[in-house]
């Protein structure tokens, strides 16, 4: 899941900005309205983080000029406005969620993985494929061998990688789209990264788990 956060508030950006990636997501940062709906023209994000009070436009007008594209894009206001009148607004506005601050991180959290269920990117924190099982929430990868299951230990980007090619079994992800999810805008990345991450991954992942289609890109079967 890649989410553009909109904040001015730098510190407080940072801090979320660390505990969503540390969560698995990937995030792009801006502090002002306009650069919000710079980056909101392309489609290159599942959700929105939206502060209200930003130095230039306001949230709301951001999420007005969002929803008169038909955007459906989910977006959660993260604000110190506490009066239900505004509370109403956003939601009115066509926020799907409203966060007053200031709040713990676990509800935003919590919050999210409701979004991300709904949308159906998360059905579940368990994907199995067949000997193995991952554990989303948890980041832990398990692999079952004659009614045993053994845990492996995985770098962060492998697991994503992992997570990528195993929530989408069955089908190719080129090399770009697993990069567009390990990567964070402006983040320079070394060519052969994805090669690397998955030749980690086979070391220890049951034979032909991950297959290479030449010239096109990687995929998990759905038939081991
Ligand atoms: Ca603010």
């Amino acid at each position: 899941m890649r989410i553009l956060l909109v904040e001015d508030d730098l510190p407080l950006a940072k801090a979320l900005q660390r505990s969503l990636q540390s969560e698995g997501f990937v995030v792009n940062h801006v502090n002002q309205g306009k650069l919000a709906l710079n980056a909101l023209s392309t489609p290159d994000q599942d959700m929105i983080i939206l502060d209200l009070g930003l130095p230039d436009i306001d949230g709301l007008e951001v999420l007005k000029q969002l929803r008169n594209k038909k955007s459906s894009l989910p977006v959660i206001i993260l604000t110190a406005r506490d009066s239900i009148e505004s509370k109403v607004k956003g939601l009115d506005f066509g926020a799907d969620d409203y966060l007053v601050k200031p709040f713990e991180i676990q509800e935003l959290m919590a919050r999210l993985r409701v979004i991300e269920r709904r949308l159906g990117t998360a059905v579940s924190s368990l994907v199995c494929v067949g000997k193995v099982k991952l554990d989303t929430f948890a980041h832990k990868v398990f692999v079952s061998e004659s009614k045993t299951e053994t845990e492996i230990h995985f770098s962060k980007k492998e697991f994503m990688v992992l997570k990528a090619l195993m929530e989408n079994a069955g089908r190719i992800l080129s090399r770009e789209k697993i990069e567009s999810k390990l990567y964070h805008w402006g983040e320079e990345v070394l060519s052969n990264a994805v090669e690397v991450h998955i030749h980690k991954l086979r070391k220890s992942l049951p034979d032909k788990f991950i297959q290479n289609v030449r010239g096109v890109g990687y995929i998990i079967n759905n038939a081991h």
